[in-house]
């Protein structure tokens, strides 16, 4: 991970435990994704990033990117051949969700690891279909859970 300008010391460090915590996860295709994209922070993404992400106003908690350049601030040092792409995670957005920084940092990279991997989303259905499971073993409501 490199730091950027302007993030608190508590979010980069939310994100390095992220990146550890992914470092062990049991999808053998998450762990060699994480082996291979490095992972940016930043407060906010720039106009373009955002733009590029397919939503100007959106506010984003993370971004993943496959083609440089066109996505950020150059002199974060990206390089064209990048191909595995690269990762971003915003202090702003993640915050405007939760209290819990760690957690949210933690599925937020998990999910932006998902966009590298291009099986868009597949965890967070993955874990939705698991919750649903667990909720009908239990005899309860599919969809609250309870
Ligand atoms: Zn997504």
């Amino acid at each position: 991970m490199s730091a950027q300008t302007g993030t608190s010391a508590e979010f980069d460090y939310a994100v390095q435990m992220a990146i550890a915590d992914v470092q062990r996860n049991p999808d053998e295709a998450v762990r060699f994704a994480m082996a291979f994209v490095p992972v940016f922070v930043m407060k906010r993404p720039t106009p373009e990033m955002a733009q590029a992400g397919g939503c100007a106003t959106c506010t984003y908690l993370g971004l993943w990117a496959q083609h440089w350049p066109g996505y950020g601030p150059s002199e974060l040092g990206i390089k064209p051949e990048n191909w595995h792409g690269v990762i971003f995670m915003f202090e702003d957005g993640i915050r405007s969700m939760t209290n819990n920084v760690n957690l949210q940092a933690r599925q937020t990279l998990l999910h932006e690891i998902d966009h590298a991997l291009e099986r868009d989303h597949v965890l967070q259905h993955l874990q939705a279909a698991k919750a649903q499971l667990a909720a009908q073993i239990r005899g309860g409501c599919g969809y609250c859970g309870r």
